[in-house]
């Protein structure tokens, strides 16, 4: 299990994303993000529009992949049982922008941070539907990703490749 950094040393494993006038610096971005493909068919949660990739960090793209290929043959190559778990819907990946509510940058700024079925899954929902998907728990788990589920501030649609 690929043992991940804590969030409060970021900078020090996946750079510094911070540009100029509150923007991501796009030196950072041409050399840090790569695009994983999820193995079934994902559309956004917000309008429905085919994601043909997740953009994340290159350190951490080739766990997400693995997690993502190991949901899949957990669900027996079924897009109606991904459909159950609520993984075809894409909530966001890398996104240079800050914590809901802080003044920090979001985990989602260093392409380390993953969201799915956000509506399900809501910001301080203390019963998200992931929490009922072992399957899809279990092979986030298996990659050393942190949920955001049980969290004090429940964050159940948030999985992030950073320790809390
Ligand atoms: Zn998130």
């Amino acid at each position: 299990m690929p043992k991940w950094i804590s969030q409060a040393n970021t900078d020090a494993f996946y750079g510094n994303p911070r540009g100029r006038n509150g923007r991501a610096s796009p030196t950072w971005e041409r050399s840090s993000l790569v695009v994983v493909a999820a193995p079934w068919k994902l559309v956004t949660s917000w309008d429905g529009t085919l994601v043909r990739g997740i953009r994340m960090h290159y350190l951490c793209a080739g766990s997400l992949q693995m997690v993502l290929e190991n949901i899949w043959k957990a669900a027996g190559k079924d897009e109606r049982q991904i459909r159950t778990w609520g993984m075809h819907l894409y909530g966001g990946g890398y996104n240079y922008r800050l914590m809901r509510g802080s003044n920090q940058l979001s985990m989602h700024a260093w392409g380390c941070a993953v969201d799915f079925d956000p509506a399900k899954n809501g910001f301080g929902d203390t019963s998200p539907a992931f929490a009922n998907h072992k399957p899809v728990l279990n092979a986030f788990a298996d990659e050393g990703w942190t949920w955001g589920g049980r969290w004090g501030k429940p964050n159940g649609m948030h999985w992030q490749a950073a320790d809390v």
